[in-house]
């Protein structure tokens, strides 16, 4: 039997985590694995940080306080704007 682990997604916007995924033990990917996914609370697609475990939240969570995330988030939201923009005109 495969054993299976939750991981976190959390928002580089808001910091918020959105919902758990299930992986199988053992999955990998690269370091900082981001992943663009909707979140509820900026209502907008911007890119997730996956955490396996609390040390990984901790982190996480430290880089976003310090605001290591800000210019991304900047610049992912400023992508979903243009492709708006360019959709309507
Ligand atoms: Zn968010």
């Amino acid at each position: 039997m495969a054993k299976y682990e939750e991981h976190k997604f959390w928002c580089i916007n808001c910091g918020r985590s959105g919902i758990p995924v299930r992986r199988k033990v053992g999955f990998q990917h690269g370091k900082d694995h981001r992943k663009k996914m909707w979140c509820p609370w900026c209502k907008a697609e911007i890119n997730h940080v996956e955490t396996r475990n609390l040390d990984e939240e901790f982190k996480f969570r430290e880089a976003f306080n310090n605001g290591s995330f800000t210019e991304e988030a900047q610049e992912s939201l400023d992508y979903v704007r243009l492709s708006c923009i360019g959709k309507n005109s």
